[in-house]
């Protein structure tokens, strides 16, 4: 590029807080970077970080999530690549794939799910959607960022299975099928090291194991080290300049300390970055017709989770009392880099007043949640005179920077509930919330409870829509919600302490977890009511060289036309390795008319099969009999198949550190042991004989390493021998 080392280190910082530095004499311009990840917010001139130019607040990435609908998030990337273009934005700084690991996570309102294949499906298509239109991606925040708390130093600690399979799932998934322009590195270190400075995460396994062709860079103000970042794969480092770290860089290349070539390849990256930036024309955007998209995720979004006696939807024609300021004032999305200043802001007040002939209002508590017993009262009035109460209610705070501290409901919230139900038997509870809300006992008072997380800025026209039954809901899950945060699977070891959070409950990350403990939760992973109903048949499965092709008839067998989400849960019985009782491996949202059957076929990635054997070191799919269940929860499972899928081949070479179980059971292992044994003395015969005759004996000696059954006095073995049996078997 004939850039000067100099030059090469002040392009891999920026120039400020939100643009590339560029190198007039190098022709090189410098371009926009901007939060991201539900919205453009492109900071206005002035200081105040958070104010934006007006922008299309979409539903947050809680809510886009639960229409399990990939196609949707594609439309929503494009809708932004657009808004992109009309502000001259190269880069948009998102999505964020970060598992929830913790319903108290105070950013899960911008991640999708608990689960990694639904997460990873759905950011391939925002990213897809989005870099159509010619803007970059920002895949963050990679990796194992998953709490808020000391979020800047904590060490997320992690078995490699975990790590691989669950927190990097989703990231490979995106970067294989997406190559997003970037990759943002986390804040957080990952078993002790910190992701900017992890050469294991950013090169071996983001470059070397999975191809990433694009630029990776840090998170704001993530950079302790520019030169260990950049010796790990780090390339750009946000916000700058950073005088001090690019003289430092210099320094390290003079001084034989930083190989000239990777300070090279980082500025390489940047110049294809601003030169793929510049390849387009400026854009502009319809903001009615994006307004309307946003509305229609956010009734995609909406999760119906309970209806007792088809009280929902609404006809229109009942006295309705709408309760609480959340209807009139909003909750739309959460705090912190992610907030968007809306082109406009619809509300549910306003929108079931003109879907409904007689409608009343009372705020029942304040806007900043508290209590207020004449609000309360008044509130309690309003519901008694009314034919149905709708109560709106949700959590008060969320923000980047601090996680939660209870899932529960503000007390005066939960005493709104309570009371309105006492007097409305028709009392619909709508929730805004962008993490898991408890909703046990107080659900069980109520006959409807709508989950309407933050939906951005068309939330309100949106909830009407599904309370009037103009949109049929179809939003499912994508966290499960427990009975109490006590019976959650990251409940003992979140968030950490002392610079360390341990992620102890490994693979069992949300209902993986809830399922193999056989616990009780308030709804499940995968679950959502709709106002009609599906009826499933036969299941139909067969392996192929690409996974599992799975075919199902779903029928909608009540009166409305609807959308069905079908999930398929794999499990693998008899597993000789660790795994969840299911695990969700493919879905697909199906539109069906009223009385229509519907053939719905998905693919099960073999990929999705395989699991992360540490003693080989890479990924193997076990041979055997994979048990598929199609259903329309992870709880409510309607029909079930069993395919063969043929294994890879996964032979872990034996050693003098081998079992003598593990040699039993490997053929070769077994044969050449067997011999051994054999061509000892009779004592060896004996022993032989007595081990395979004693069950208990066999047990015993099964776990005895080879070279310590060898150390012992009489043993068959001679240590002198190891070494030649070793290579016999292997
Ligand atoms: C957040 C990122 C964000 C960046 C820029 C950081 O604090 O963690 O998600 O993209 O700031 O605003």
């Amino acid at each position: 590029m004939g850039l000067s080392t100099s030059e090469q280190a002040a392009i891999t910082s920026g120039s400020d807080f939100w643009h590339t530095e560029g190198v007039e004499s190098a022709g090189l311009p410098s371009v926009t970077v901007t939060d991201g990840p539900h919205g453009v917010r492109m900071q206005a001139s002035g200081e105040d970080m958070l104010a934006g130019v007006p922008a299309t607040c979409f539903p947050p990435a809680v809510a886009s999530a639960s229409t399990w609908d990939p196609e949707l998030l594609r439309r929503m990337g494009a809708a932004l690549g657009d808004e992109c273009r009309a502000q001259d934005v190269a880069v948009l700084l998102g999505p964020g794939v970060n598992l929830k690991r913790s319903p108290l996570g105070g950013r899960n309102f911008e991640y999708f799910s608990e689960d990694p294949i639904l997460t990873g499906l759905l950011a391939t298509e925002w990213v897809r959607g989005l870099q159509s239109r010619g803007v970059g991606a920002s895949l963050k925040h990679f990796a194992v960022n998953s709490q808020e708390t000391d979020r800047m130093r904590i060490s997320a600690d992690l078995d490699e299975r975990t790590l691989r399979e669950m927190y990097l799932r989703a990231f490979h998934k995106v970067v294989t099928r997406a190559q997003p322009w970037t990759v943002m590195c986390a804040y957080n270190k990952v078993n002790g090291v910190y992701a900017s400075e992890h050469h294991w995460l950013l090169t071996e396994v983001l470059r070397g194991e999975w191809g990433f062709e694009g630029l990776v860079v840090s998170d704001w103000g993530a950079v302790v080290d520019r030169v260990a970042a950049i010796a790990a794969g780090l390339d750009l480092t946000m916000p700058g300049p950073d005088a001090a770290g690019d003289q430092a860089l210099v320094d390290a290349v003079a001084a034989g300390r930083l190989d000239p070539a990777l300070l090279e390849q980082s500025a390489e990256l940047v110049r294809k970055l601003v030169a793929k930036a510049g390849d387009r024309p400026a854009g502009s955007y319809d903001a009615d017709a994006h307004h309307a998209l946003a509305r229609e995720i956010a009734g995609r979004a909406i999760v119906l989770l309970k209806n007792d006696g088809d009280l929902l939807p609404l006809d229109g024609t009942q006295r309705i009392a709408v309760l609480g300021e959340f209807a009139r004032t909003p909750r739309y999305q959460g705090g912190g880099s992610s907030q968007i200043t809306p082109t406009r802001l619809d509300n549910a007040l306003a929108e079931i007043t003109s879907s409904a002939s007689r409608t009343t209002f009372a705020p029942g508590y304040t806007v900043q949640g508290e209590a207020d017993e004449a609000l309360l009262t008044e509130a309690v009035a309003v519901a008694r005179a009314a034919d149905v109460a709708i109560v709106f209610v949700g959590s008060v705070h969320e923000t980047e920077g601090a996680d939660r501290e209870s899932i529960d409901l503000p007390a005066p919230q939960l005493a709104l509930i309570e009371r309105v139900a006492a007097v409305n038997p028709n009392t619909i509870v709508v929730l805004s919330n962008g993490a898991v809300i408890a909703t046990k006992p107080w659900d069980e008072r109520v006959p409807a409870l709508v989950e309407g997380w933050l939906l951005g800025q068309a939330g309100g026209s949106a909830i009407a829509d599904v309370l009037f039954g103009r949109v049929n809901p179809s939003g499912r899950l994508a966290e499960t919600i427990p009975v109490k945060l006590a019976d959650h699977p990251s409940y003992l070891d979140f968030p950490g302490e002392h610079g360390h959070v341990r992620y102890g409950e490994g693979l069992h990350v949300g209902y993986r977890g809830f399922d193999a403990r056989g616990q009780e939760v308030a709804y499940p992973f995968g679950f959502g009511l709709s106002y009609t109903t599906f009826g499933y048949g036969a299941a139909h499965a067969s392996a192929t060289a690409a996974g599992v092709e799975v075919r199902v008839p779903v029928t909608n067998t009540g009166g409305r036309d609807g959308r069905e989400v079908v999930q398929v849960y794999v499990s693998r019985p008899g597993s000789k390795v660790q795994r969840a009782p299911r695990e969700l491996k493919a879905f697909a949202s199906a539109e069906i008319g009223a009385g229509d059957t519907t053939e719905v076929r998905l693919t099960v990635e073999r990929e999705d099969l395989a699991y992360w054997d540490t003693r080989l070191g890479r990924w193997i799919v076990e041979d055997g009999e994979y048990l598929i269940e199609v259903g329309s929860s992870s709880r409510d499972v309607r029909a079930a198949v069993t395919v063969h899928v043929a294994g890879d081949p996964a032979r872990v070479p034996l050693t003098s550190e081998s079992s003598v179980g593990e040699w039993m059971a490997d053929p070769r292992g077994a044969e050449v042991l067997g011999a051994a044994f054999a061509s000892a003395a009779g004592q060896s015969e004996g022993l032989m004989a007595s081990m395979t005759a004693n069950p208990e004996m066999l047990m015993m000696l099964g776990s005895l390493p080879l070279s310590r059954m060898a150390a012992f006095p009489g043993s068959p073995l001679n240590a002198g021998d190891l070494e030649k049996l070793v290579e016999a078997a292997n």
